[in-house]
């Protein structure tokens, strides 16, 4: 009852606010702002802002705490900058803190939902919700379910090829460990690996994880995995602690460090660099590599006390969410004016990925 009578209070001061910037509409300001939640509605129904108005742009991040979210974040925001009203909330890594943060937005009526999942399961629940105030979703990052996405004709999923990432880490593997046969330190002809994995039922982690093996044992590089998979939430802490338990029971039979991101891969190099290895100039040294191509990871590779990443494109990301987010405000197709395509599933849009060696 009071959320509800705070939207109220709110849309009826968007109400206000709207008319003091614009001239023509000052007949009925009152009328208008007594039945606030009625003329948003309304106003969401044309899914068109009135010319001279910029849209609310309603964003929803997973967590703010993720430094390749960070990137995509600050794209966005750069290239909404003068052209929307953005209100952006930090979910904070917990779907039902998301979930009511999804609520108020759709209560304050904003003209586009741009929504990077906590949980990618829970989007029919946003889905739903959306399609009931009319409100046009555009999902980033972390993939809903493609019927879901499918069956609300006002969503779209911008995000990358899972298994791209993957494979392009095989084919890293292959071309480290034939330009480099010192790094099979038994000798034995095989690759002894640890992998690192973000979350266990995230659709990208696992891609990642099966395609970076499942590419290099198809390029012809023969694969065996030290200890059991290590899922460490994407986190650098969480992943410096589980190599430093790894290698204390393992020490000399790891060969290669695989990371479903530069977060884990940038604490592998920590815990490597407490007894020795990876040390800028040192003489040990065990291939680590990952994904995302951050700042932290280039300047390592840089260093040399990392191999390799795969470049996901933050800023191209960012970029992609706004343009169609704008469309979607202003009730146009999706993809008009962008040179953005839609893959074979009709309902989302990949952004490429590339390799990153020093
Ligand atoms: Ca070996």
């Amino acid at each position: 009852m009071k959320k509800k009578l705070f939207a109220l209070v709110l849309s009826g001061l968007m109400v206000f606010s709207l008319a003091a910037c614009s001239s023509s509409s000052s007949e009925g300001t009152t009328e208008e702002a007594a039945t606030g939640e009625e003329t948003t509605a309304a106003e969401g129904e044309e899914g068109a802002t009135a010319e001279g108005e910029v849209p609310d742009v309603g964003v929803l991040i997973y967590k703010y705490d993720d430094t390749y979210i960070s990137t995509v974040r600050n794209a966005l925001e750069a290239a909404l900058d003068g052209k929307a009203n953005v209100s952006m909330q930090d979910g904070k890594g917990d779907q039902a803190t998301q979930n009511d943060q999804l609520d108020v937005m759709i209560s304050k009526g904003v003209d586009v939902l741009c929504v990077n999942m906590v949980d990618a399961q829970a989007a029919s629940g946003v889905v739903e919700k959306a399609k009931a105030a009319d409100i046009p979703v555009v999902f980033f990052n972390r993939e809903p379910a493609t019927d879901v996405i499918a069956s609300y004709d006002k969503a779209i999923f911008i995000g990358t090829n899972a298994a791209d990432a993957g494979k392009m880490q095989g084919d890293i593997i292959t071309d480290l460990f034939t330009e480099h046969p010192e790094y099979d330190l038994n000798g034995d002809g095989k690759v002894q690996y640890v992998m690192f994995q973000g979350e266990p039922d995230n659709p990208e982690a696992i891609a990642r994880t099966q395609y970076s093996v499942e590419q290099a044992v198809a390029n012809g590089t023969e694969m065996e995995q030290v200890g059991e998979t290590q899922v460490c939430n994407w986190d650098t802490e969480q992943a410096q602690k589980a190599m430093e338990a790894i290698l204390a029971a393992n020490e000399g039979k790891i060969e290669l460090v695989i990371a479903n991101n530069d977060g884990m891969a940038i604490g592998c190099i920590a815990a490597l660099s407490n007894i020795g290895y990876n040390v800028e100039g040192g003489d040990k040294f065990i291939p680590v590599i990952g994904v995302d191509a951050t700042d932290a990871a280039k300047d390592a590779i840089a260093k040399g006390t990392m191999s390799a990443t795969v470049l996901q494109d933050g800023e191209a990301m960012g970029q992609a969410v706004a343009a169609v987010a704008l469309n979607a405000a202003s009730g146009v197709d999706f993809l008009e004016g962008t040179e953005l395509t839609l893959d074979d599933t009709g309902v989302a849009v990949r952004i490429p990925y590339a390799p990153y060696t020093k």
